[in-house]
């Protein structure tokens, strides 16, 4: 017999699947490697707020693929809006009119995008503003914060945090040592370590990579000042600031991080959220940085599958449904509760945790410390997380497998989920 606890139809898939994929799966953090082990949770159909596995097992997902769907599983808005538009042909490689409608939309919402280019994905958006910010200030090196995902480009997988992180490399094999020495990495929330980097390399780096708000350690937001100090310290510097927004823009709000916390970045990358759930990545910022980029300038920068109907529709039909007036105050409300849920479950049961919470998105962490910094969420307990993550499974709930990782609210979500929710947090807790 199938249930939660024992999923036959998932354990053959995972055993064919390793037959023909490597390791199973086509991007490293799906496997349950960070938490013990096992096949994967294969899924048949997501719809709303749920989830159903090839066993027939439902369960309320906080995955949200990552960030993407916002606005739950299959919403049909975005569905019809994706299906309007593959009606005309799926990809024409001429300019069209829905890549401006949705420029246009993006540019209202994040007004530091004078000039925006789609891409394919976050990878291809963060690794282009880093060529463009060489390219404008004629210097090589990067600084990021430790820690921090930025994609897969060699040069973003120095020190980044929770996918390789929690494959236990940090540094991927493959990455020359040249390029690592292009990258210099300093701990997030700490001005003065970062002051003394500039002051050191200040005249060669041509940008800082920031995640306004961090979300690959775990939500984590930035100490007051500290962004304000990052813009200043920069420029004083000569160089430009770069926000991965590929997370954050339009999960706290409608537009991004940088209108919640007032401050503007010289260029920004997208993704996630912007494709409602089909591929896609952008970058855009300040118009004399973005002149440099081809056809304009000598920053060459280019897709095939870029701007491409579909993902144009469904990113348009995404931001349709979050401009809604209350999408955000539910979301907070909603998190709010579940937070207060999960909190009084691990007194109940006595389990140590500290939840980091901002509106919608949450990180639970099996620590009594603060955390406002990678170091922090790595002591975190690792194996506690990993049994948590399958006693919540076997509860039908469906959490990220990466104590690293956010629980991501859906507008699909209901109060309901939630009590739901906390009531398989406290099976869970009980057991563990
Ligand atoms: N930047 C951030 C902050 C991300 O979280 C991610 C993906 N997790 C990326 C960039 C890369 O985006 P993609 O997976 O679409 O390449």
């Amino acid at each position: 017999m199938s249930t939660h606890a024992n999923r036959p139809t998932s354990e053959a898939l995972y055993e064919v699947a390793q037959k023909c994929i490597v390791g199973g799966v086509n991007s490293p953090s799906r496997s349950y490697k960070a938490v013990g082990g096992g096949a994967p949770v294969y899924m048949e159909r997501g719809e709303g707020a749920y989830f159903y596995d090839v066993d027939g097992n439902r369960y309320i997902d906080y995955l949200a693929a990552y960030g993407p769907i916002i606005t739950g599983h299959g919403h049909p808005h975005i569905t019809e809006a994706i299906t309007n538009a593959s009606k005309n042909g799926l990809l024409y490689g001429t300019p069209h009119r829905l890549e401006i409608d949705f420029a246009h939309k993006l540019q209202q919402a994040i007004p530091s995008l004078e000039k925006v280019r789609f891409t394919n994905s976050g990878t291809e958006a963060v690794m282009t503003t880093i060529r463009v910010a060489r390219a404008y200030t004629g210097r090589e090196l990067v600084v990021k914060f430790s820690g921090c995902y930025h994609g897969h480009s060699d040069l973003m997988l120095i020190a980044a945090g929770s996918g390789p992180a929690t494959l236990g490399s940090p540094d991927s094999a493959g990455v020359t040592k040249a390029t690592a020495k292009e990258v210099i990495t300093t701990p997030f929330n700490d001005i003065e370590a970062y002051r003394q980097i500039m002051q050191e390399w200040g005249d060669q780096v041509a940008c800082v990579l920031v995640e306004p708000i961090v979300g690959n350690f775990g939500i984590v937001e930035p100490q007051p000042g500290f962004l304000e100090a990052i813009n200043e310290i920069t420029h004083e510097h000569g160089a430009l600031v770069i926000y991965d927004e590929v997370i954050t823009a339009f999960r706290f709000m409608y537009g991004s991080a940088q209108e919640l916390l007032n401050i503007r970045p010289d260029m920004t990358a997208l993704g996630k959220i912007i494709g409602g759930g089909l591929p896609i990545g952008a970058y855009g910022g300040r118009q004399d940085i973005m002149e440099h980029v081809a056809p304009l300038g000598p920053a060459y920068q280019a897709g095939t599958m870029a701007g491409n109907p579909a993902s144009m529709a469904a990113g348009i039909a995404c931001l349709e449904l979050l401009e809604q007036p209350g999408v955000y105050e539910e979301f907070d409300r909603l998190g709010a509760k579940l937070e207060q849920g999960i909190l009084e479950a691990a007194d109940t049961h006595a389990v140590t945790i500290t939840i980091n919470r901002l509106k919608g998105a949450l990180t639970v962490y099996f620590t009594d410390e603060t955390v406002v910094d990678y170091l922090g969420a790595e002591r975190a307990d690792s194996e506690m997380f990993g049994r948590f993550f399958k006693l919540m499974l076997e509860q039908g709930v469906n959490l990220a497998p990466s104590k690293y990782e956010a629980w991501f609210l859906t507008t699909a979500h209901t109060e309901a989920d939630i009590d739901e929710t906390i009531a398989a947090v406290n099976r869970a807790f009980a057991q563990l």
